[in-house]
C-alpha cells in the first residue's frame, strides 16, 4: 500500500497502467514501476519495529543480485521502519520523504509503518512479507493486481509463505536502478 497525496490523479494513472499491464503480462516480466521509490538504492534504515524480523527482512533484499544495500543505523533523521496501532484495515504504508520534485520523484529516504491492528494475530512470517513487500516499494516496486506467488508485490499472494524477492521482483529492480 502507498500513501500519495495526489489519490485521483494516482486513481487514474493506476487504472491506465493496470490496462496496459494486461495486455503486455505475456511478454514482459511481471513488474510495476513505481516512482517514489529511493533514488539511490543504497540505504540507512533505522529499527524502530517492535517485532523480530527486521534483520531477516533486509537480509532477503541484501542478498538478491541488485544494487540494494540496506544497513542499520542507529539516531534519527534517516529512513526508518516503525509499527504503532491505526484503526485501519491496512497491513503495512509505505510513504517516501525528501522526493526529488517535493510531491513526486524518486525519494531522498523514506517511513515504512506496520499496523499492529491487523498483524497482531498473525505470524512473524506473515508480517515479513508484508514488510519485505513495502521495501519493494522503496526499491521502484509498485502494487502488482497479477494473482498468485509471482511476486511479493501481489495483492493476494500468500503472506504466510512467501517472505523473499521473486525473479520477476529482482527484474524490476535492477531495471530501475
Ligand atoms: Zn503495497
Amino acid at each position: 500500500m502507498k500513501r500519495n497525496l495526489k489519490k485521483s490523479l494516482v486513481l487514474v494513472f493506476t487504472c491506465i497502467l493496470m490496462t496496459t499491464v494486461f495486455t503486455t503480462v505475456a511478454f514482459a516480466a511481471q513488474y510495476i514501476y513505481y516512482d517514489g521509490g529511493l533514488l539511490n538504492a543504497t540505504v540507512e534504515v533505522e529499527n524502530r519495529l517492535n517485532y523480530g524480523i527486521f534483520d531477516y527482512c533486509i537480509s532477503k533484499w541484501n542478498n538478491t543480485s541488485t544494487p540494494v544495500n540496506i544497513t542499520q543505523v542507529p539516531g534519527s533523521g534517516h529512513s526508518y521502519i516503525i509499527s504503532g496501532q491505526w484503526d485501519d484495515t491496512w497491513y503495512g504504508m509505505y510513504t517516501p520523504q525528501s522526493r526529488q520534485y517535493v510531491f513526486w520523484g524518486r525519494a531522498g529516504k523514506f517511513k515504512i509503518e506496520l499496523n499492529r491492528n491487523t498483524l497482531v494475530s498473525e505470524s512473524d512470517t506473515f508480517r515479513s512479507s508484508v514488510l519485505v513487500h513495502e521495501l519493494g516499494h522503496a526499491f521502484c516496486l509498485s502494487d502488482n493486481p497479477s494473482s498468485g506467488n509471482s511476486s511479493i508485490m501481489n495483492y493476494d499472494r500468500n503472506r504466510n509463505y512467501l517472505t523473499w524477492p521473486t525473479s520477476d521482483d529482482i527484474a524490476g529492480v535492477n531495471n530501475a536502478y
